[in-house]
């Protein structure tokens, strides 16, 4: 059992991580627990481990392992948070998110993946995810506020009406900047008197898109 739970790619994993900069322990222990493997295609179960985004269905990618440690680091997140993702591609960063917050909204905008990642993660047992199909860049109001907000795909702005859903201390990040190309992660901290802005790194993410897709 030892063994199984330990494989050289898992351990090569961490120490990636570890090399780039990660050391957040409880960041650290939740890459190590929540299993890649099963949030990419069955074709790529081998290259789960390797520290790349991979191709998922409707043309979209789950994210890079050290870009999903990277923005959780961000995020300093507490057991009370409520979070909220856009984004959900696989369900892979809600995932890692749950297991460090208090429950976690995640938004996808095309049906199919939200379906899959609902039902991956319900066989998972991630209790404290909710999937909705909807338009992260236009959500209904009685939506929020949250102590969290991560954006997982490339927005050209960072909409008002996601930033008036952050409390008071809460933080947002989002990778801001042209669709094709690289983007810059923002990190936005909403204070007594205003919003701190924070540059961190440079970032590929697919495009932020308006509306639910039509495909299914
Ligand atoms: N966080 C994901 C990877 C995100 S890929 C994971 O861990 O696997 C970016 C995702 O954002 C894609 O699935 C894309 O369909 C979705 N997306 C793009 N624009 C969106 C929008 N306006 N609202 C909700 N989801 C959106």
């Amino acid at each position: 059992m030892t063994t199984n739970q330990h494989p050289p790619e898992k351990m090569m994993f961490q120490l990636t991580l570890r090399r780039r900069g990660i050391s957040d322990q409880a960041v650290l222990r939740t890459m190590e627990e929540v299993p890649r493997d099963l949030f990419v295609e069955a074709a790529d179960r081998e290259d789960a481990y390797r520290d790349s985004a991979l191709p998922i269905a409707c043309g979209q990618t789950i994210s890079q392992p050290f870009v999903v440690a990277y923005m959780t680091e961000q995020l300093q997140l507490q057991k009370k948070h409520r979070v909220l993702e856009i984004g959900t591609g696989s369900g892979y960063q809600a995932a890692v998110l749950s297991r460090l917050a208090g429950n976690v909204l995640t938004v996808e905008r095309y049906r199919k993946l939200a379906d899959a990642a609902r039902a991956r993660l319900e066989k998972l047992a991630y209790h404290n995810v909710e999937v909705m199909l909807g338009d992260g860049l236009d959500l209904p109001a009685n939506i929020g506020p949250f102590d969290r907000i991560i954006v997982t795909a490339a927005m050209e702005v960072i909409p008002d009406n996601l930033i008036a859903r952050l409390e008071v201390g809460g933080v947002l990040i989002a990778p801001v900047g042209p669709h094709q190309g690289v983007q810059t992660l923002i990190r936005l901290t909403r204070t007594e008197t205003g919003i701190e802005r924070r540059e961190l790194v440079d970032v590929r993410f697919v495009p932020a898109l308006p509306g639910v897709a039509r495909e299914l």
